[in-house]
């Protein structure tokens, strides 16, 4: 019999609107609808006690903390980050007129390869922009020995890495400021949304000033801010979704489970494997398919999927990289990033969210393993 339902890659986590309503009610009644009201300071502490970070500042989105991050530092010249990653990372970069420089990356983690660093650094590099791919963590001691070593500022877009945690620590305590983002599609949301994390009072500050057009009282402007609050209304609805989001990672633990039981016997197909004392979020879950192996180009296959409605993405494919605006650097040429070329090619990430049933589970299965 077929079922012609169709799997979509993701699938919003929402709060109950039962529960949702009296937290309208109370801002109808506050009449405080933004600029960190009531529920946004009620957001930022209970983000910083289960992120276990000591500074966080809330945004509308997770791409302004990024452009926030770069001007906050003061980072200006070149910046070295991955092709392997949304858009938002390199765009953030091009915003404040930084030069991106692409770093090829590991094969294995998918994430900038820390050994490929020190060769891009010039005179004009001043930071690091890593990305936590898929919520798997950066090699972040060899990335901080480097910076270190060069006095650069480290970035690290962890907009997958929502409750990422290493050896118990949150993987946001590396570098010097760490970015969330909490779109509808990640493992976290607010529908749309994002987070700032530093380490101390007084940068928090100025990200605060940075992030309401540089006002720091009613008639001085600091710094040329830009607009990227949160709403309350926003701020209670991720109150909520706070309260389920374990449950959320551990539904989609399950998926991760069931999907890696089944692929590890077919050939041609690889998956990632959990870290040692991480405590991941699976936020994605990509395979990569080796087509002589296989049999099926990575195309063929995620085509195939289509058809039989099911949506996987290839993420990410193509490479930043690739895109017109970017590839005319001298660092977006294909044989400075073999790996990244070979990833992109062969990624496709398959349906992964909390409550996908084992009925599902078991169609897209089929699917693949002919
Ligand atoms: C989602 C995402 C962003 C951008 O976040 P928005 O909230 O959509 O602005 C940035 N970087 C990465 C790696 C992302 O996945």
């Amino acid at each position: 019999m077929k079922n012609n339902k169709v799997i979509t890659v993701t699938s919003p986590l929402l709060p109950s609107l039962d529960e949702f309503m009296p937290y309208l009610q109370d801002i109808w009644s506050r009449q405080w609808l933004t600029n960190n009201g009531y529920y946004h300071q009620e957001l930022e502490k209970a983000l910083c006690k289960y992120l276990k970070v000591p500074y966080i500042s809330l945004f509308t989105n997770g791409t302004l903390p990024l452009m926030c991050a770069l001007q906050a530092l003061r980072i200006t010249g070149e910046v070295i980050t991955t092709p392997y990653s949304f858009v938002a990372t390199t765009h953030s970069l091009w915003w404040n007129g930084i030069k991106p420089v692409f770093v090829d990356i590991d094969p294995v983690t998918c994430n900038i390869d820390p050994n490929k660093i020190e060769a891009a650094i010039t005179p004009k590099t001043t930071a690091i922009m890593p990305v936590h791919v898929y919520g798997k963590p950066c090699d972040t001691e060899k990335i901080q020995t480097i910076a270190d070593k060069y006095g650069l500022k480290v970035i690290y877009d962890a907009a997958h890495a929502f409750g990422v945690e290493v050896n118990g620590k949150s993987v946001l305590e590396a570098g010097d400021m760490s970015t969330l983002s909490f779109h509808a599609t990640k493992v976290y949301n607010t529908i749309e949304g994002g987070a700032l994390v530093c380490r101390d009072e007084k940068t928090k500050k100025r990200i605060d000033y940075l992030k309401n057009f540089g006002f720091a009282g009613e008639t001085t402007i600091v710094a040329p801010g830009i607009n990227g609050k949160m709403d309350e209304v926003r701020s209670a609805y991720g109150l909520l979704n706070l309260r389920q989001v374990d449950a959320a990672i551990d539904s989609r633990r399950q998926v991760a489970i069931k999907y890696r039981e089944v692929l590890r016997n077919v050939e041609g197909i690889s998956f990632m494997e959990d870290m040692s004392g991480v405590r991941h979020n699976y936020s994605y879950f990509p395979i990569f398919i080796d087509a002589d192996k296989y049999g099926m180009t990575r195309d063929e296959l995620y085509f195939k999927m289509k058809d039989q409605k099911v949506l996987g993405r290839r993420y990410f494919y193509p490479l930043i990289s690739e895109f017109s605006t970017y590839r005319g650097l001298d660092s977006a040429i294909p044989e400075n990033l073999p790996i990244a070329h070979k990833i992109a090619n062969s990624v496709i990430c398959l349906p992964m969210y909390h409550g996908l049933d084992s009925i599902s589970v078991q169609r897209i299965l089929e699917i693949i393993v002919r």
